[in-house]
């Protein structure tokens, strides 16, 4: 990971209510110390609906702690009933909006154009976008892992800028490693990262590939992190299921201990 900063990013899916958010970000922040936010950046990633309460408790009581949203609208305003856009989330302070997470691109119909137009909304209100690639079992069984993700990456990152990619995170996602138990092996971990760094260097240049955070997410906990955290090119990850138990992330967040 050499000098860029670990993240790593709890994304709770549709859980919580904002009173159960407010409890969970009180107990993570009761545990973590500044040692740990010097060392790692921890966000959360809440529902919509909770991401208000989690910004005043974060602001009143400065905790380190940093959050953004699962999705965002590619589109800037307007008649788009259920959307929320990416000024709306940069005004309640919001850092990181996950574009293209596996659930999105199954059950709600997201394609690489459309992920891309995600990124691009989010970048232009400041704001990170964590863009998730990842395949299923079917090409990883027939070893056409790598390729898929890098033409997820070039269509997720369709007319992106250099200086717009050095604030793009990367996050690889095996499908069939989410919400299953099953991780990927450190080593599948460093393939497909290294390999979405090589495509970075193509893409950009080899500084800007440096630059780049990319996570690995699937079935990530306490137990496992510190494997897929020494591989060179894995520079956090973006934990689901485990995000949601506050010692079992502060425990992901301190992968060195
Ligand atoms: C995710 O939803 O991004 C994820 C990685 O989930 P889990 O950690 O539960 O596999």
């Amino acid at each position: 990971q050499s000098g860029r900063k670990p993240l790593m990013a709890g994304n709770w899916k549709m859980n919580n209510t904002h009173f159960e958010a407010i409890s969970l970000v009180q107990k993570m922040a009761f545990a973590l110390k500044d040692a740990d936010y010097a060392a790692v950046d921890v966000a959360v990633l809440p529902p919509f609906t909770a991401i208000r309460s989690v910004e005043s408790l974060i602001k009143a009581d400065k905790y380190g702690i940093q959050f953004g949203a699962q999705d965002v609208s590619q589109h800037a305003s307007g008649a788009y009933t259920g959307e929320i856009s990416a000024a709306m989330l940069a005004k309640l302070g919001c850092t990181y909006a996950v574009v293209g997470h596996s659930e999105r691109r199954q059950y709600h119909a997201e394609d690489d154009a459309l992920v891309n137009a995600k990124a691009k909304a989010a970048l232009a209100a400041d704001i990170t976008p964590i863009l998730c690639i990842g395949e299923g079992l079917e090409v990883r069984k027939a070893a056409g892992h790598v390729q898929h993700c890098i033409t997820q990456l070039d269509g997720g990152l369709e007319k992106i800028t250099a200086e717009q990619v050095r604030r793009t995170v990367i996050a690889y996602e095996p499908v069939w490693a989410i919400g299953t138990g099953e991780v990927a092996t450190p080593q599948d971990a460093q393939e497909v990262c290294a390999a979405i760094r090589t495509r970075l260097a193509e893409l950009y240049d080899g500084g800007v590939a440096d630059e780049v955070r990319i996570l690995y997410g699937g079935s990530v906990k306490g137990g496992n992190i510190a494997g897929i955290m020494a591989q060179d090119d894995v520079d956090g990850a973006l934990v689901g299921g485990a995000s949601l138990d506050p010692g079992e992330f502060v425990k992901i967040c301190r992968y060195r201990d």
